[in-house]
C-alpha cells in the first residue's frame, strides 16, 4: 500500500506531477529546452519575489547550498545553526577547505540576531548561512530581523537555506537582501527529489568573480555565465523530468492555487497540528518561532513512535520520527507541498485512533 507522506521531504506528490515527470525527451540545447528554463526562472523570480537571477541544479539542497558556500567566501563565513541542517552548512564548507566557524544556539530554540550582528561586527566574516526552517527542530528563525542585522553589513553575502520552506511561506528575497535563496524540488515544492534552485543576486556574482576555486560542477558563477550566454540553457544535462514537473506546478502555484492562498493553507495546517499537539502532546520548539510547514512535537507520553509509525503504514500514512538525538524524543509531522488541511486532519484522527486518544 502506498503510504501519504507526512514527512518534510520527500513530500507526497500528485499524480498530475508525477505525469508530467514522464514527459518525452526534448533536446537540451533545443530553443524548446530554453523556453521551458527561462519561463521556470520567471515563476520562480515570482515565488522568491525577487528580481535577482534564478539557477538550478541537477542536485538536491545540499548541492547548492555547498555550491554557495563555496563560490562565495573569500574571507571567512559565519554559520549560524539551530540544528542538523546548519551544522551541515558547517561541514560542507570544512569538507572543502572554506575557512568557517559555527555559531550554535540550543536546540529548539531560534538564532538570536544579537548575536548576528555581535558575529559580523568584528569584521572577520563575508559571507553568513542561515536555516530559515530548521526541519530537525521546527524552528523557523526570525528572517526580517535577521535581515535588519545583515543589511548593515553590506560586504557580506547572505545566504539562506529555504529548503523545508519556500514554496510554503512567503520569503520575500530582495525585500530581505539575501543574495543566495536556496531550496529542493522535494519539499515545500511538492516535486520528487533531484533538482535545487536558488537566487543568486548582483553582489554574489560579484564576490564569486574574486574566488579562485569554485569547483566545477557546483559552480554558480558558471551556471550563471552559462544560463545568460546560453539563453537558459545548463553546461551539462539537466533533469529535463523535473523541468517539467516543476514548470507545471510553478503554473499551479501561481496561477491555479495562488501564492497568497497556498502561504495561507500551509498556516492553516500549521495551526491544526499544533492545536493537536497542544492537546496531546507539546510542542517541542519555541514558541514564538514556529515552523509553518513542519511541526516537531516532544513525546511527553513516552510513546514508541516507531511502533506508532508502523500501525500508520499499515494505514497508509508515515509521519517523521526525531532527527538524530530527539529520536523517540520528539516526532515530526510535515504539513507542506500540496497536502490539504483535510489530508492532516485525517492523519490525526489515525493517530488518535491507534494511541486510543480522546
Ligand atoms: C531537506 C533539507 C536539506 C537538505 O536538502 P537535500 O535536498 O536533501 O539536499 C537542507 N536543509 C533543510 C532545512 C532541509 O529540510
Amino acid at each position: 500500500m502506498h503510504k501519504k507522506l507526512f514527512i518534510p521531504g520527500p513530500v507526497e506528490v500528485r499524480q498530475q506531477v508525477l505525469e508530467k515527470m514522464a514527459t518525452p525527451m526534448i533536446g537540451h540545447r533545443s530553443k524548446e529546452a530554453s523556453e521551458l528554463q527561462r519561463r521556470i526562472s520567471d515563476n520562480l523570480r515570482k515565488l522568491f519575489y525577487t528580481e535577482s537571477e534564478i539557477l538550478i541544479s541537477t542536485s538536491s539542497g545540499s548541492g547548492l547550498m555547498e555550491g554557495a558556500i563555496r563560490s562565495c567566501t573569500l574571507k571567512k563565513a559565519a554559520v549560524f545553526s539551530v540544528g542538523a541542517f546548519g551544522k551541515r552548512w558547517y561541514e560542507i564548507a570544512l569538507s572543502n577547505n572554506v575557512p568557517a566557524d559555527k555559531f550554535d544556539f540550543p536546540l529548539g530554540q531560534a538564532v538570536d540576531p544579537a548575536k548576528v550582528d555581535e558575529v559580523l561586527a568584528t569584521g572577520e566574516y563575508d559571507l553568513i548561512t542561515i536555516t530559515h526552517n530548521e526541519t530537525s527542530t521546527g524552528i523557523m528563525n526570525p528572517i526580517e530581523e535577521i535581515a535588519e542585522v545583515a543589511k548593515k553589513y553590506p560586504n557580506v553575502i547572505f545566504c539562506v537555506d529555504t529548503v523545508s520552506s519556500a514554496g510554503g511561506t512567503k520569503i520575500e528575497v530582495d525585500k530581505l537582501g539575501i543574495d543566495i535563496c536556496i531550496t529542493s524540488s522535494q519539499k515545500a515544492l511538492a516535486l520528487p527529489p533531484g533538482l535545487a534552485v536558488c537566487t543568486f543576486s548582483e553582489k554574489a556574482r560579484a564576490r564569486a568573480e574574486k574566488v579562485q576555486f569554485r569547483g566545477t560542477y557546483l559552480d554558480l558563477l558558471s551556471l550563471y555565465k552559462y544560463i545568460k550566454k546560453k539563453d537558459y540553457q545548463y553546461p551539462s544535462t539537466p533533469s529535463l523530468s523535473h523541468m517539467f514537473a516543476l514548470d507545471y506546478e510553478l503554473d499551479y502555484i501561481l496561477n491555479v492555487e495562488g501564492l497568497e492562498n497556498r502561504f495561507n493553507r500551509h498556516i492553516e495546517m500549521a495551526t491544526v497540528v499544533r492545536e493537536w499537539a497542544e492537546r496531546y502532546f507539546e510542542i517541542f520548539p519555541d514558541k514564538r518561532y514556529l515552523s509553518n510547514t513542519l511541526t516537531t512535537i516532544k513525546n511527553t507520553r513516552g510513546i514508541s513512535v516507531s511502533e506508532l509509525n508502523k500501525e500508520l503504514g499499515r494505514r497508509g500514512f508515515q509521519i517523521s520520527n526525531g532527527y538524530g538525538d530527539l529520536k523517540e524524543k520528539t516526532f515530526r509531522i510535515a504539513h507542506m507541498a500540496d497536502m490539504t488541511v483535510a489530508d492532516v486532519k485525517e492523519l490525526l484522527l489515525n493517530i488518535n485512533e491507534i494511541l486510543a486518544l480522546e
